[in-house]
């Protein structure tokens, strides 16, 4: 006879996991679906931010087994300069994504889960539950969550249009000698994105490269690992969800982690919203008697979150196109301020949200951005706009007695200055 199970969860990644595991917990009879038999592989930076790490233990769950190196220094690189983020816990603790996984899904396993390896093509609300049709078999719920990564086929069920508001990242693993506990944020490598080195120990680094703007980054990426002086390993690219789905539930389904859309545009972090949004899934199991019920107690608490990533959704297009493409390249970045690096390590650590961002952005703006201005960075910032041009004109004939030769040369030179003496001042 078939199982008539309380969550049938399909997707085992962090989102599915800990749904399981929570559901778990809470007593329901769960099965999860995934189609890979674990551990399996996952093309991913394996960075984990510290209100990971906080989850994961108000969960329960510790992570020292599984954990390849802790970065309490990150530095990022942008076009005004080299800047870095210091804290005496982990900023970025780096796991591998297959070993990761396969402890979280152990850990609900443990607690009674079935797990299943099968294909989900299909999913059909009938009635009083929901039959999951896979390639192998059916299998009955009362209630789906849909934890089946950026390329849901159920978000798509839902009526979703799962290509659209997806960034896409490349990743590899390579191996060499490169900085140990230290992980690099570069953003000067890709427009509308940025490329990482986090260490995994033992002369082995994820490294990436990830951009809003769709395209093929595989090249990029193999320069990349050269310049580093590293070797690559296979490459594999994934999508990541930037925006939230339009729809998150449909009568007795519910969406979390990728196939809900909830990564943050802005960083391309994942894990978190995936495991935090998997985890008020099954919450929502306890307190619903009907379909409306679970589908209501899920989106109540799962819209905060919502708001926050839909602005930061916003907050991504300010942080690559002002900050980078145009702050940066008048010598500028919000990163040079002490009180935005500890905003940005506030919203890591989780403890505020990104509404607070606007506020210290436009603070930056208004009260130290033109100050800034006026006493570092003017010359250099009509050089710069001579040398390429952009001056408005009655400017360029201003300086024209000047042989472009002549600014170009000591344009460099300055440049050269510039960005040792940043990268003096700021480096590791
Ligand atoms: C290159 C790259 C680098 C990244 N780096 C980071 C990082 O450093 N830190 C971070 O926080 N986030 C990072 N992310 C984002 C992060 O990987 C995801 O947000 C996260 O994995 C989402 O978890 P999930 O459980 O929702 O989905 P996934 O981890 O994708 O898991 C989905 C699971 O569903 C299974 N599945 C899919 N379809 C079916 C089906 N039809 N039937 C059955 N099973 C199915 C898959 O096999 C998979 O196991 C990165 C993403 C990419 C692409």
């Amino acid at each position: 006879m078939d199982i008539m199970y309380d969550a049938i969860i399909v997707g085992a990644g962090p989102a599915g996991s800990i749904a399981a595991y929570v559901a778990s917990k809470l007593g329901f009879k769960v099965l999860i679906i995934d189609r890979f038999r674990f551990p399996r592989f996952k093309p991913c930076g394996g960075g984990l931010t510290q209100k990971s790490i906080l989850l994961l233990r108000s969960l329960g769950l510790d992570l020292n087994g599984v954990v390849r190196d802790e970065c309490r220094r990150v530095v990022v690189i942008n076009s005004a300069g080299s800047f870095i983020l210091t804290d005496n816990d982990p900023i970025i603790t780096v796991v591998s994504r297959d070993e990761f996984d396969n402890y979280l899904l152990s850990n609900a396993l443990e607690l009674g889960t079935d797990y299943i390896v099968d294909r989900v093509v299909n999913v059909r609300t009938n009635g009083d539950h929901v039959n999951v049709i896979g390639m192998d078999n059916t299998y009955i719920g009362r209630y789906v969550i849909a934890a089946d990564g950026a390329n849901s086929i159920i978000a798509k069920y839902l009526g979703n249009d799962i290509r659209r508001n997806a960034a896409m990242a490349f990743m590899t693993i390579a191996h060499g000698n490169y900085f140990d506990n230290i992980c690099v944020i570069d953003m000067t490598r890709i427009k509308w994105g940025y490329s990482w080195i986090f260490p995994r120990s033992g002369g082995e680094y994820d490294i990436g490269i990830g951009s809003i703007h769709w395209d093929n980054y595989r090249t990029q990426l193999i320069r990349y690992v050269h310049d580093a002086g590293l070797r690559e390993g296979e490459i594999r690219g994934h999508p990541i969800p930037i925006k939230p789905r339009e729809r998150i539930t449909s009568k007795r389904i519910v969406l979390v982690g990728d196939a809900g859309g909830f990564a943050d545009p802005i960083t391309g972090e994942g894990i978190f919203y995936a495991m935090y949004s998997g985890a008020l899934a099954a919450l929502a199991l306890k307190h619903s008697s009907n379909p409306t019920e679970f589908a209501n107690n899920y989106l109540r608490t799962i819209r905060p979150l919502i708001k926050n990533l839909s602005l930061a959704y916003y907050l991504s297009l300010g942080t690559y196109g002002i900050d980078h493409l145009v702050m940066g390249r008048l010598g500028l970045s919000a990163f040079s301020v002490a009180s935005t690096r500890n905003l940005i390590k506030k919203v890591m650590k989780g403890g505020t949200w990104y509404h607070q961002m606007p506020i210290s952005i436009i603070k930056f703006s208004i009260l130290k951005g033109p100050r800034l201005m006026l006493e570092k960075n003017t010359a250099r910032m009509i050089f710069r706009l001579l040398i390429e041009d952009k001056a408005p004109l009655f400017l360029r004939f201003f300086f024209k007695p000047f042989s472009s030769h002549f600014l170009s040369a000591l344009w460099r030179f300055l440049r050269r200055l510039g960005s040792s003496l940043c990268n003096l001042s700021y480096s590791v």
